[in-house]
């Protein structure tokens, strides 16, 4: 592949009648509800939502015509009431480096919503692929140095939005028992899974949405479904303090804290949430997560940014600061923005920031930006939607159709 290739069009064409509720994404109580309000007897509801899971999350039915241990009557009931959508992909890109991005449109909640659209990011490396999920429509958290906080924030995604994220994931790399793998997606030697990992480092704040994030969780990771063990799944947060111990018993995943700074006078002005939680206060929150050992550390996430945050007596503090806490040091080169004021941090000083903190004993990879020119980068999403949104207005302003605004993305 030599230069990175985008769908002219949507997957999925807009629906003009009011689309039936889709099963996809429900958690168990959500799917025996749906069968319940459908009209089936709780006993029977029961024994068919545990068989509509397999098929949904076991198996990747898009058509309740598969479920053949379903009786007719019952899947044509079904399918009379309900769907199996996913989200419409808006567009699919697949940058030079494999690195898939895709902006799907959430079906419309009534008729003053176009429907919530978020980006969610692939990223295949040789012993993993990790799929990097959004958890809000925009974020509250304005981050000086991330693009998603400049732009407002729509609202939290439902569980099952979440959900369908991984859904959408596997369909398009053919991740189901029975799918053929699309050209271009290659299988990992190893036979081990296309979407191997999970990390909440999309767009928003998932412990803003708590209850959300962990009923997603729980579908994700149930062994009967989809079946991501809850080690491969990473939350990430800018640290939200009093919600981490929670998180650690109730969502029970990996977690990764969004530090950028070593003293509070800088974090303040890069992460605003520290006025409100500072490092201390981020940092005993850390000390109490569940079940940390060396097997199982936190990932403090290290934005490099050039003459901010990058210099030597930064990286002395930072080893200091985590001292007893098992961790590693994800070191992120900043991905520059339209209209940013900060810079990357020069390679060789990222390097020397890496030395000084693996040599006190932490693993500090320094992530290679993957996906860069299709902006899927860290902080990079959403910002070419809105930039083609812009776009489309002018087109429009000036005559071209809709189907423009697709095509578009293809620059
Ligand atoms: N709100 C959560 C989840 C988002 S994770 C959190 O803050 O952890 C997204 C990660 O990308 C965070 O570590 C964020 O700080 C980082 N990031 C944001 N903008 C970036 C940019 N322009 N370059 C590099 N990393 C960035």
């Amino acid at each position: 592949m030599s230069e990175a290739t985008t769908l002219d069009r949507p997957v999925q064409a807009h629906a003009a009648a009011p689309a039936k509720r889709s099963l996809v994404g429900l958690d168990r109580a959500g799917l025996r509800a749906a069968l319940l309000e459908a009209g089936l007897a709780e006993r029977e509801a029961k024994m068919r939502a545990q068989q509509l899971w397999h098929w949904i999350y076991w198996r990747g039915a898009t058509d309740f015509g598969q479920m053949t241990n379903v009786g007719k009557a019952l899947r044509s009931a079904l399918a009379d009431a309900f769907s199996l959508d996913r989200p419409t992909i808006v567009s699919e890109q697949i940058s030079i480096d494999g690195t898939r991005k895709w902006l799907l449109r959430m079906p419309s909640k009534g008729p003053h919503d176009r429907g919530a659209e978020v980006e969610c990011v692939y990223i295949p490396e040789a012993d993993r692929g990790t799929l990097c999920v959004s958890s809000q429509v925009g974020c509250t958290l304005t981050c000086a140095f991330c693009h998603t906080g400049t732009q407002k924030l729509v609202r939290n995604l439902e569980a099952s939005e979440i959900v369908a994220q991984m859904m959408i994931a596997r369909d398009r790399l053919g991740e189901w028992p029975d799918a053929a793998q699309p050209e271009g997606v290659v299988a990992p030697t190893d036979g081990g899974r296309l979407v191997s990992n999970i990390v909440l480092m999309g767009m928003g704040e998932p412990l803003y949405n708590f209850d959300n994030v962990k009923t997603a969780v729980e579908t994700m990771s149930d062994g009967e479904g989809l079946a991501l063990s809850r080690r491969r799944i990473t939350l990430s947060t800018a640290g939200v303090a009093p919600m981490i111990p929670r998180a650690g018993e109730e969502i029970g995943t990996m977690l990764a804290i969004s530090l950028h700074a070593v003293r509070d006078d800088l974090r303040n002005t890069l992460v605003p949430l520290n006025r409100k939680y500072p490092i201390k206060d981020l940092l005993d929150a850390c000390h109490a997560y569940p079940g940390l050992s060396n097997a199982r550390r936190i990932t403090f996430e290290y934005v490099m940014l050039k003459d901010v945050n990058d210099s030597l007596s930064d990286a002395k503090e930072l080893v200091r600061l985590l001292k007893g806490i098992p961790a590693k040091i994800n070191l992120i080169p900043f991905n520059p923005w339209p209209g940013t004021k900060y810079e990357c941090s020069d390679w060789e000083q990222i390097e020397r920031f890496s030395d000084i903190v693996f040599n006190a004993g932490y693993a500090s990879p320094i992530r290679t930006p993957r996906g860069r020119d299709i902006l899927a980068a860290c902080g990079q999403l959403k910002s070419e939607t809105e930039k083609l949104r812009a776009r489309a207005r002018l087109m429009l302003e000036s005559g071209v159709g809709e189907a423009g605004v697709y095509a578009a993305t293809a620059e």
